[in-house]
C-alpha cells in the first residue's frame, strides 16, 4: 500500500501462543476471552507484525518476529507457525534479505528481535539481513545484555550479540528522525527504552505502536501486559498516542493483532478509543 511517497507492506512473520492471562494483565478473563479467545492451555494465538517500507532510497525493516532457534519444548509452550520465519514472508514477496538496508528492532524480546539472526549450514548463529544496519536504542541494548527484566528467557544472546560481533550494530538515543518520513519515539512502558515508530509521507502517518498497543484489543487504557516492566507509564503514553492518532486520522499497526493488520482510531458514543479496521491489499 502506499503511504505517500512510501510502499509499505505489512506481514505476519510467524504466529504464536501466549498466555491470554499475562497478555491482559489485570483484566479479568470473562473480558478478555470474548476479545481472543484462549485454547484448552489458555494461550491466546497472536501474530508477529512487521512492517516493510521502501521509502524510494531505502529499504527498512521494523521487526523481525521470533526467528527459527528454538528448542523443541519451547516450540510446544509458544506453539509457533511451522515454516513461517521473516525470511519465509519476505522470500513470498521476492525481497533477498541481502537487499535490506534498514532493520529497527523496537526492543530486544524474542518475539520481536528472534528473527534478526539465523543459523548457517554450520550451526553458526549469523545477522539474517547480512546488509543491515541494525538500529536498537542503547539503553535498550544495556538492558537486553544485563538481562534487564521480570522474564528471564526473553532476552536471548543469541538474538542479538551476532549482530554486534558482525559490526552491523547501531546504537541510537532517544527520539530521532531514521531517514526523512520514519521517526523512532521512545515509548517507555514495556521496557525502559522501548520504541514506537511513526512513518509519514505527505501528510499520511501510520504508527506501528510495537507492544505500547499489542493488538486493537488493547486500546483501553488499563488492558496492559503483565508482561510491561511499568504498566502506569504504558497506560499513560498510549492514551496520548492513541489521542493523537485519533485527531491526526492515523494509521495504527499493532505488534501482535491476531485478525488485523491496520486499524484507524476513532472515539466511540462512550468516549472511549475504538478501532476500525483498514483493508490492505495484501496480508
Ligand atoms: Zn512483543
Amino acid at each position: 500500500m502506499k503511504v505517500g511517497d512510501f510502499e509499505l507492506d505489512v506481514f505476519s512473520a510467524g504466529r504464536y501462543r501466549l498466555d491470554g492471562g499475562a497478555m491482559f494483565g489485570i483484566i479479568p478473563k470473562p473480558l478478555w476471552e470474548r476479545l481472543i479467545p484462549p485454547d484448552e492451555k489458555n494461550r491466546i494465538e497472536l501474530d508477529t507484525c512487521c512492517v516493510l517500507v521502501r521509502t524510494g532510497g531505502q529499504q527498512v525493516l521494523i521487526e523481525t518476529g521470533c526467528g527459527d532457534k528454538f528448542n523443541e519444548k519451547e516450540r510446544e509452550i509458544y506453539q509457533f507457525e511451522p515454516g513461517v520465519t521473516i525470511e519465509s514472508a519476505l522470500g513470498r514477496r521476492g525481497v533477498d534479505p541481502a537487499s535490506m538496508d534498514l532493520v529497527v528492532l523496537t526492543h530486544l524480546h524474542f518475539d520481536h528481535a528472534g528473527g534478526a539472526t539465523k543459523r548457517d549450514a554450520s550451526g553458526r548463529v549469523i545477522p539474517t539481513f547480512p546488509r543491515a544496519t541494525y538500529v536498537v536504542q542503547g539503553g535498550e541494548w544495556e538492558d537486553a545484555r544485563n538481562n534487564f527484566g521480570v522474564m528471564k528467557t526473553t532476552y536471548r544472546p543469541e538474538n542479538f550479540e551476532p549482530i554486534r560481533e558482525a559490526g552491523r550494530l547501531r546504537l541510537v538515543e532517544g527520539d530521532l528522525d531514521l531517514c526523512p518520513g520514519i521517526r523512532l519515539l521512545v515509548t517507555r512502558g514495556h521496557t525502559r527504552h522501548h520504541m514506537s515508530v511513526q512513518i509519514e509521507s505527505r501528510g499520511e502517518t501510520v504508527l506501528f505502536t510495537s507492544d505500547l498497543i499489542p493488538t486493537r484489543s488493547h486500546l483501553r487504557g488499563p488492558y496492559v501486559m503483565a508482561y510491561d516492566l511499568y504498566p502506569q507509564e504504558t497506560m499513560t503514553r498510549k492514551l496520548d498516542i492513541l489521542a493523537q492518532a485519533e485527531a491526526g486520522g492515523w494509521r495504527l499497526v499493532w505488534s501482535h493483532e491476531p485478525f488485523w493488520r491496520m486499524g484507524r482510531v476513532v472515539k466511540s458514543d462512550r468516549g472511549e478509543f475504538a478501532a476500525q479496521e483498514v483493508k490492505m491489499m495484501s496480508g
